[in-house]
Order: structure tokens, then sequence, then C-alpha cells
């Protein structure tokens, strides 16, 4: 029996972690539940999963529980013996509790990618034991293992392109076509920046952090069917490629189940129903949030931070409807080019940045 921490427990990820929680309740034992409110979801599902710890960052009456809550919540959260914590915050949200695991030395898997980039430059060298949710970074995770490190050549993520990749022209999208992607089921956030694409370059520089391969030997490629996750491309030639059905249940099952394989998918997927696989070089002229993101990682230091963030709170406002779609390019863009911080080098360093990013957003974004 594996027990398991669920963090942002009422999202897209937690939510489809505890599906697998229920297909295998002989395997999988809930101890700990997190949300960042408390809501009539996950009051069902403390109902139904019985967990020994709730942390929520209030304090809120619930019974039957080890309520943990609070900064002092958060730490001893990070103190529990659980076997695996599963990451499924959304942005940056998740950045002190993803600190606090690392380094207490917990066994994550995240999909928490936000968490990923902005601790990037102060604890990557913690990473080698995360193991990641995010579909093109499984891929990759479980590519890599066909070869020695030193033996790969690049590394390939997949991108279904979002609703938009094949649309010439972007102004004036609305925020429900954006948020209708085309292949995968997921949370806001990730919708949109699919739609952008700035969710490959973000991908880019979770991979680089998360593998410790260098940005010249990382690539995106569109491939709209969504089939493909990752190719791990080695020096002799080989590609190893990983296909399966468009289901973020199989990559949230592999880190449940890793080391081993459970049966998550039943149904016999056959490659005849996949039909046609299509690959396309990215265009970065359509989509310059992508080459922005890659420019950002490149440059390292504070750039990753600041670039997420401020993309964090310009998808924000294109969902409010404050900003056009086109916009988000626009400000993300002004923000980077705005700001000037030193390269963190603690945990403070980089909550630093990020008030400091929100405070140039805010400058930058009041013009629009
Ligand atoms: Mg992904």
């Amino acid at each position: 029996m594996k027990s398991i921490a669920v963090l942002g427990s009422t999202g897209s990820i937690g939510t489809q972690t505890l599906d697998i929680v229920d297909r295998f309740p002989d395997k999988l034992q809930v101890k700990l539940l997190s949300a960042s409110k408390l809501s009539d979801k996950l009051l069902a599902q403390i109902q139904k999963y019985k967990p020994e710890y709730v942390y929520l960052p209030k304090k809120e009456d619930i019974k039957g529980v080890n309520l943990l809550y609070g900064e002092d919540g958060l730490k001893e959260m990070a103190d529990l013996c659980i076997d695996l914590f599963v990451n499924g915050i959304a942005g940056i949200n998740g950045i002190k509790p993803t600190y606090l695991l690392l380094k207490a030395g917990k066994r994550l898997a995240t999909a928490n990618k936000e968490a990923v980039i902005c601790l990037g430059e102060v604890v990557g060298d913690r990473y080698n034991g995360i193991i990641p949710i995010d579909s093109e970074h499984s891929a990759i995770f479980q590519g890599l293992k066909a070869g020695d490190k030193k033996e790969v050549k690049r590394i390939i993520l997949t991108a279904s392109g979002g609703p938009f990749w094949n649309r010439e022209n972007l102004d004036g999208v609305s925020v429900e076509e954006a948020l209708n992607h085309p292949k995968w089921k997921m949370g806001k956030k990730v919708s949109i920046d699919s739609a952008t694409m700035m969710n490959k370059g973000l991908e880019i520089i979770e991979a680089h952090y998360l593998f410790g391969i260098p940005y010249d030997r990382i690539e995106a490629v569109i491939h709209p069917q969504s089939y493909v996750h990752g190719v791990v491309e080695f020096v002799d030639g080989s590609m190893i490629a990983h296909i399966s059905p468009t289901d973020m249940r199989i990559p949230i099952g592999y880190a449940l189940s890793y080391p081993d394989r459970w049966e998550i998918y039943q149904k016999t997927a056959n490659l005849w129903e996949y039909g046609k696989l299509e690959f396309y070089q990215p265009d970065e002229e359509r989509f310059p949030l992508l080459k922005l993101a890659k420019q950002c990682g490149e440059m390292g230091g504070a750039y990753p931070t600041v670039l997420t963030v401020a993309d964090e709170m310009a998808v924000e406002m294109f969902l409010k409807g404050r900003i056009g779609f086109n916009d988000i390019y626009k400000v993300v863009k002004g923000v980077v080019e705005a700001v000037d911080f030193p390269p963190p080098k603690t945990f403070e360093d980089i909550m630093e940045i990020i008030k400091g990013t929100k405070a140039v957003f805010n400058k930058v974004v009041s013009v629009f």
C-alpha cells in the first residue's frame, strides 16, 4: 500500500489522481488532501477518502481530520511520513509547498511546472527524484531509460498546437475559443497557455531543469494528433517516442505506480485507429511567446521566474476580459524587458523576484 498526499485535490490533476485511487484502492491510500480553499467538492473528497490530514491555507472548521493550516501547517505537512506527494497545484501558488517538500527530501510527483521553473535556479540540483506528471515530461522521463544520459542527442517535446495552430489571424480571439482545447481536458491556465504556445515554452524550461539538458538540445514540434508525447533521440540516431492515448490519467498513473506499471488504461488502443501522425515545425512568428520563453530560459537567472509570473498574471487578465488574446504576449514581453533582477540564490530571492515582477506587471498592464 502506497500512501499519497494530493495537493490541489479539487483541480484537474487532483481529481484525475483520485480517479486512479478509485481504481486501485488496494494499492493507494490517501493520507492527505489539500486545496486552495474549503469547498463542497473538498468536503465530499474528505468524506469519501477519509484522509488523516487536510491542509488549507486558512483555518476552517472540519470534523474528523487533523487540519494543518497556514505557514506552520505547510511546514508540518512537508514533514509528514507519506510515500508520495502529488503536486497538482496550478501556477505559482505551488512554489512554497514544492520548495518545502524538496528540502525535506520527500518523494514528489509534480504537474506544477511553474514551481519547477521558478525554483530551478535554486533547488534544481534536488530535482533528480521528481517524477514528472506533465505528459511530455513523463514521456521524456520514460524515454531516457532507454540509454545513458550522456548518449542523449536531443529531447523533443510535442505540442498539439492548441486550438489555433493553423489559424492565420489571432486578433479578437475570445476566451471561449481559447479555452476550447482540441485534444486535452485541462485547467484554464494551461488551456490558454496551450493556445498561445507559451505552455510549450514553459515546458522547455521545465525540461531543462528537470533533466539537466541544455537548451540547444531541447526542441518543440507541433503534433496536432497528440498521440506522441515526447521523443528522446540518442547519439546513434535512435529516436525513442512515447505514444499513448490522450488521457492525463496515463502520466498521472505512471507517477503513482512508478517504478511499477499498473493497468491504468484498460482499452486496447489500436495504432490504426490513430491514423495519420503529423509533425510540423512551430511558427515562432505567429506564436512569439514560444520564442520569448526560450530566450528567457537561456538567459536564466531571474528570467524564467519573471516570465512565469508575468504570463500567469496576463492569462488571468485575459480570462477576465481585461486584455485581448494577442496582448498576452505584448504584456509579458513588456515585463521581461522592464525588469533587471539579480539571479536568485535563495528561496527568499525567488519570492522577491515574484513580488517585484507583480509590481512591474501592474505598471505595464495599466496602459492596455
Ligand atoms: Mg504538457
